[in-house]
């Protein structure tokens, strides 16, 4: 098959890959259709490590791409949900299925969960076929009634959206901010609306995508007047809810800046590795900090009856549509953040 596989860092090649075959029985293979690029797999991509796993030299090639959807074309004899030939979104990646936190039901704090797309261990979904273990959990049908980008949406982004937003424990008629406007803070600030906010205060140093948050309502700020209009607006009390969606350390450190007493904040950006929470203001503000990587299967009954009645939109985020052949590309356009690139539909 044809994949878009990691070589070393900024050596993302459009290839012959060999084809996956099923690895377990709870496995499904699944025929692609279409995936796209998450601000995360840029740590990958630098050659940044993460967590344990070192992208810097000596890796061996994989296929990368954790947000995708397709047709089922295989399944294994232990899978119950799912047939040959139906459509579904995947889930990021996938818990081991076997520890006390997965058996318990919360498989989100399984130490062997595996993303897609970041070492041979579980090969992505930028391919023209991927692997599925564990299908019954890690796929869902295709909802009726949304569109391709919603879809690829559900596999990461906006359930991340949802899990961080929610963790700030926002209230209708309390202020959120949410700091970082690429996708996953869009689809927050539209999130942080239909939670009931009365004010989402937008803060990103992009101008086309502070025009997109303050189409959807949003008070948007570049960084450099986000404080002195924030305490001005809430007369020097600070937001009592803070969305972290970013990851940069003057993202980081502007979120502990705006944040009120006694107020909470919640982060979900991969910190860059220079990242340090001012502990000495988290301590005096009495701040709560939430932080973590979202359980995308959980948010799925959240979000899905929300974009089926269309109360969730979350529009024109896909700024840029691609061929999977023209991936090395997209990854070099994305990291550049040229063209007003905001997310990159890849077709396969
Ligand atoms: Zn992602
Ligand atoms: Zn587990």
């Amino acid at each position: 098959m044809k994949a878009l596989v990691f070589n070393g860092p900024r050596d993302i090649r459009f290839e012959t890959y060999p084809d996956p075959s099923l690895k377990t029985e709870n496995s499904v293979i699944l025929n692609v259709e279409r995936c796209s690029i998450c601000g995360s797999d840029l740590h990958m991509y630098h050659g940044d490590n993460l967590g344990t796993a070192s992208y810097s030299d000596g890796v061996k090639p994989f296929c990368v791409g954790h947000e995708f959807a397709g047709e089922i074309v295989e399944v294994g004899k232990q899978v119950h949900r799912f047939k040959v030939g139906d459509k579904v979104l995947a889930s990021g990646g996938a818990p081991c299925g076997e520890c006390s936190y997965c058996l318990s039901g919360h498989a989100q704090l399984c130490s062997g969960w595996t993303a897609f797309g970041l070492s041979t261990g579980l090969n992505g979904g930028q391919a023209e076929y991927v692997n599925v273990p564990m299908a019954d959990l890690t796929l869902q049908p295709i909802p009726e009634g949304i569109s391709a980008e919603q879809s690829i949406l559900l596999t990461d982004a906006m359930c991340t959206a949802y899990f961080g937003l929610t963790r700030t424990g926002l209230l209708p008629g309390e202020a959120v901010a949410v700091v970082g406007l690429g996708p996953i803070g869009l689809i927050g600030v539209e999130l942080a609306f239909i939670l009931g906010a009365s004010e989402v205060f937008a803060i990103d140093p992009v101008a086309n995508r502070r025009s997109h948050a303050a189409g959807l309502g949003a008070t948007a700020l570049d960084p450099a007047q986000a404080l002195p209009m924030i305490m001005d607006k809430t007369k020097g009390a600070g937001v009592p809810r803070v969305f972290e969606a970013s990851g940069a350390k003057a993202a980081v450190e502007l979120a502990i800046k705006i944040a009120g007493r006694g107020s909470t904040a919640s982060f979900i950006g991969l910190p860059q590795p220079d990242v340090q929470l001012p502990m000495l203001k988290v301590l005096f503000k009495d701040i709560t900090i939430r932080a973590g990587v979202a359980s995308v299967i959980d948010q799925w009954p959240h979000l899905i009856p929300l974009l089926q009645h269309g109360r969730l939109k979350a529009e024109g985020l896909f700024s840029h549509t691609m061929d999977l052949s023209e991936g090395a590309e997209a990854y070099r356009l994305f990291d550049a953040r040229e063209d007003n690139v905001v997310k990159i539909m890849m077709n396969v």
